[in-house]
């Protein structure tokens, strides 16, 4: 058995339970054969592949809070340091019922690779919990948010770990962190991004993930001749990366047909309205249903069935594992040009492989989605340097950095034979720098 086999087993065989782990892990090992094999003796000497999978360290911690009827709940808290060869370790926290540790560990382990690839000094890691905002007060949201920074502030700073925004953590949630963590640490520092205005944040930074998407696929059809103006675009999600996504490709002039949540999807033959989609989810907190109320001319359908929308350009946005291979196939079946992610690891391992062998264009959302954190690395120098850029400066830099990961992965893939391939071609170039500073920096 190879190396890359060994370790992937021996993942397996510690963790039986984390699946999101071992796909996103099967998927990284897979893609860097070649570079492992061209440097096996050394890489085993070293044990390389061994300390990339394994976190530095993974908190637990219980968060207690009282809920608006005096009742008192118990929610698990994560933070998953994974690595921080290159810079503190940086990753969202994600606020969901399904989160669990192997769900942390799979996107911490993507966020290492990710955060390379940004070419920015930011390493990798990812918190959360299993809370569930759905419903809930401001009082009570505020009361958890409160509740779990009280015990998180105690492992993270402005230079060692940089949580943020992830699925259920945004403008309001990091709010309420950032105050408990002044409050216990009297400390006024960038120890979170995704900030507001007003106290540290960035300009740009709410749009970055969703702009990022779009300038990363628009350079990627742009080196593959084609043009993204009057496409036809299925978004799935409803969230900050869904919504700015929408607006970025409206103003590359292409037509988003579609966006979803957990309980059903809109089909606007018309183009979405950005406006109404912004106040349903950004106001009113509602649910998409009541899309059909500004825009009498569109469908709302219950469940899954986004992908079935015949469409040149699929960006899903939505969270893991929401394109599945029978959704591959529909989309293959209609024409589909191209899939860029804006989720992290929303396409099945088969879903990505039959999109490629079918020459979809595929950039995985190491690459596509990292205008998030590239932006919050923007935030953190901002804060270091305690000035605040324009919307124009951070905006050039995030569409630079796009640009710059984009031809990254296009010559990785090239070096290795894999041209076209850019689910390799990100993972080789985000693992190539991550490896080289863990070298240098010894055991
Ligand atoms: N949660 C986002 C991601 O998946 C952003 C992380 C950050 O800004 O630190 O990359």
């Amino acid at each position: 058995m190879g190396y890359v086999d060994e370790v992937f087993e021996s993942v397996v065989a510690k963790d039986p339970g984390q699946q999101e782990f071992h796909q996103a892990v099967k998927e990284v090992l897979d893609s860097l054969r070649p570079v492992i094999e061209e440097n096996e003796e050394k890489y085993r000497r070293d044990a390389i592949l061994e300390r990339i999978v394994e976190p530095d360290r993974q908190l637990m911690f219980r968060v207690p809070w009282v809920d608006d009827k005096g009742q008192v709940q118990v929610n698990r808290g994560y933070r998953v340091q994974f690595n921080n060869s290159i810079g503190p370790y940086k990753g969202g926290l994600r606020l969901h019922p399904s989160v669990n540790l192997g769900i942390i560990k799979f996107l911490g382990f993507e966020q290492i690779f990710k955060n390379s690839l940004t070419g920015l000094p930011i390493g990798g890691g990812k918190g959360g919990s299993d809370f569930n905002p759905k419903g809930k007060s401001d009082r009570e949201i505020m009361a958890f948010c409160q509740s779990f920074m009280t015990e998180l502030c105690k492992y993270i700073g402005a230079d060692t770990d940089v949580p943020a925004g992830d699925i259920g953590t945004g403008a309001r949630e990091i709010g309420y962190m950032f105050g408990q963590y002044k409050k216990v640490r009297g400390l006024y520092e960038g120890v979170l991004t995704g900030k507001g205005l007003s106290y540290g944040g960035s300009l740009a930074r709410t749009e970055a993930t969703g702009y990022g998407l779009l300038y990363l696929t628009d350079e990627m059809l742009k080196c593959n001749g084609i043009e993204i103006k009057d496409k036809v675009v299925a978004v799935s999600g409803s969230g900050n990366v869904a919504i700015y996504a929408t607006q970025k490709a409206q103003e590359l002039g292409a037509k988003v047909v579609t966006v979803s949540d957990s309980a059903g999807w809109v089909y606007d033959p018309d183009g979405i309205d950005l406006a109404a989609l912004k106040e349903i989810k950004e106001v009113k907190r509602a649910r998409l249903t009541e899309y059909k109320n500004y825009r009498p001319n569109s469908e709302y359908h219950e469940g899954r069935g986004v992908w079935t929308v015949k469409c040149d350009i699929a960006l899903p946005c939505a969270t893991q594992n929401e394109l599945l291979l029978e959704d591959a196939k529909a989309l293959v079946a209609n024409g589909c040009i191209a899939v860029a992610e804006g989720a992290n690891m929303p396409t099945t391992l088969d879903a990505t492989e039959y999109l490629q062998a079918n020459k979809v264009l595929f950039a995985p959302g190491k690459a596509a989605n990292a205008g998030g954190v590239a932006t919050s690395a923007l935030e953190m120098s901002q804060n270091s340097e305690r000035l605040s850029w324009t919307f124009e400066e951070v905006d050039s830099k995030l569409k630079n950095i796009m640009v710059n990961i984009f031809h990254n992965l296009d010559d990785a893939a090239k070096r290795y034979n894999a041209e076209g391939n850019y689910v390799v071609g990100a993972n080789i170039a985000g693992f190539e720098k991550v490896v080289d500073a863990m070298t240098a920096q010894g055991v």
